[in-house]
């Protein structure tokens, strides 16, 4: 299919050429004539499939009818409110409506916490018809008076199910109450729960279900592999993964703030450039940190689950897991940060005998066995030489030349399974068979998960630049992969 048979306006057909993309994604070609039609809509998909297009271009589409070049503000009305539960997928989206309404007089603007109130509250007085914003700092304007929700047409609710694990559905609620009754609503959402279900029951007129991809199953152009190494080793054999196989950019998770600091500060001291992403920097901070990333001047970015939700990072080839999350449905989140719009991607985690049960809620959500791979140097109590390091063998410089690999297991407390470079046989039902136990408490962002409160004019002076993408090209790029599970072989 082509984008011309959708039929969406000429200005963002050029746009959209502009970009260099070929045929629409599933979700698009989906979505698009049901938008275009006014229907409400229940998108399930992950970021990656191209679900900001698939609901911006028919709203951009829609709203044509109104785009004017008058200096008025009182002709440009907010009319698509677009809410994101965070600053860097607020940016984001908001990048993606001024490429597509690059050819159109219609303005738009973003909102978000963490910074001075005050150039947004310029920009919206001069009137903006698509306004992106978090819930937080969209009611703090409503609060000072500052913008006018009474000629919404449009609302989308992006990452619908993450604005509900950070508690913003008060918020959403008090929004959903100060919009006209008369609107087209669409959510969009990686998986969709019971509450989800409740919200959009709240708020969506029959509302139509359009999926691309299974409930938490992963893009098929991403490989994944794990090592297994005791917890104080994991940052050796990250700095040696970055180095032997001169990873250029990776994303490596942690599960918290103070993690990130600490294993982004190891690895500058091993030579290896990297900085950290997570809420407790400031947002001008962030935004550097991506900007650094983008730009290949950073090497490695460390990133907490909040702070990396929704980054959109063309051609990222591999993320790896320096910490397995305690919620399985988030290495789901990690790894669709790479392998993105049909590109290969590798996700690697290094596991430690405590991770072990997290390693199988995982495995059987992705109903898969992750393929597990030995480095030399360290697959027991060997250290790799302090000159060179060892040479590996085996698929991806890897080989299982443990002897001692019992005495380690023994340090750290447990272990199953042998080391070997073939992937393990799979566990019999393990998994399925321990009752799970109650989730930790996850990392959570005080700034998006407290209730609402007013912010002060004056949060932060600074108003950084929008992370503007520097990759985000005109060349032409493939088709975004659709999601498929399984990853590697079947799980019995
Ligand atoms: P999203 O899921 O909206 O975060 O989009 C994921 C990536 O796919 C973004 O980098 C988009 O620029 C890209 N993209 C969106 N639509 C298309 C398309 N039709 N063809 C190729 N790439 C696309």
């Amino acid at each position: 299919m082509e984008f011309k048979e959708l039929g969406l306006a000429e200005e963002l057909l050029r746009a959209i050429a502009e970009e260099g993309y070929v045929e629409p994604t599933p979700i698009q070609a989906k979505a698009i004539p049901l938008v275009l039609l006014g229907k409400d809509l229940m998108g399930a998909a992950q970021t990656g499939t191209g679900k900001t297009a698939s609901f911006t271009l028919p709203l951009l589409h829609r709203m044509k009818a109104h785009a004017n070049t008058s200096a008025s503000p009182a002709r440009h009305p907010i009319r698509a409110l677009i809410l994101t539960p965070t600053r860097e997928l607020a940016v984001q989206v908001w990048e993606s409506v001024r490429t597509y309404s690059k050819h159109l007089p219609l303005r738009s603007t973003v909102v978000y916490g963490g910074v001075d109130i005050q150039p947004q509250i310029q920009d919206l007085r001069a009137g903006v018809e698509i306004l992106v914003a978090t819930p937080g700092r969209l009611l703090d304007h409503v609060q000072q008076k500052t913008l006018q929700l009474g000629q919404v047409e449009f609302l989308v609710l992006d990452e619908a199910d993450r604005m509900l694990d950070m508690g913003f559905i008060p918020d959403i609620k008090r929004i959903l109450a100060l919009l006209p009754a008369r609107r087209q609503s669409l959510l969009f959402s990686a998986t969709f729960s019971e509450d989800i279900r409740r919200l959009a029951d709240d708020f969506m007129r029959e509302p139509i279900m359009v999926e691309v991809a299974r409930r938490n199953s992963v893009t098929e152009t991403v490989t994944h592999a794990l090592y297994r190494v005791p917890e104080l080793r994991k940052r050796e054999l990250l700095a040696r993964l970055v180095l032997d196989r001169d990873l250029k950019q990776v994303l490596v998770f942690v599960r918290t703030r103070l993690g990130a600091n600490r294993l982004a500060n190891q690895l500058v001291r091993d030579g290896i450039d990297a900085t950290a992403i997570h809420s407790n920097r400031t947002q001008a901070e962030r935004t550097d940190a991506l900007q650094a990333f983008k730009d290949g001047k950073v090497r490695v970015l460390v990133a907490t689950d909040v702070a990396a939700r929704g980054l959109d990072i063309d051609s990222l080839p591999c993320v790896i897991n320096f910490e397995l999350p305690h919620v399985p449905e988030d290495y789901v989140h990690r790894i669709g940060r790479t392998g993105r719009a049909g590109q290969s991607g590798e996700a690697i985690s290094l596991v430690a005998p405590p991770e072990q049960e997290l390693l199988e809620r995982i495995e059987k959500l992705l109903k898969a066995t992750i393929e597990e791979r030995v480095l030399a140097g360290f697959d027991g109590e060997a250290r790799p030489s302090a000159g060179r390091p060892p040479r590996d063998g085996g698929r991806d410089g890897s080989r299982d030349t443990s002897r001692d690999a019992g005495r380690d297991a023994a340090r750290e407390g447990r272990r199953e399974g042998a080391r070997s470079d073939t992937p393990r046989p799979p566990r019999e039902g393990t998994s399925a068979a321990r009752p799970p136990r109650p989730a930790p408490r996850r990392e959570e962002d005080p700034f998006f998960s407290k209730p609402y409160e007013a912010g002060t004019p004056s949060d932060k002076p600074e108003r950084p630049a929008p992370a503007v993408s520097a990759v985000r090209g005109a060349a032409a790029r493939p088709v975004a992969a659709l999601f498929r599970p399984p990853v590697t072989g079947p799980k019995r």
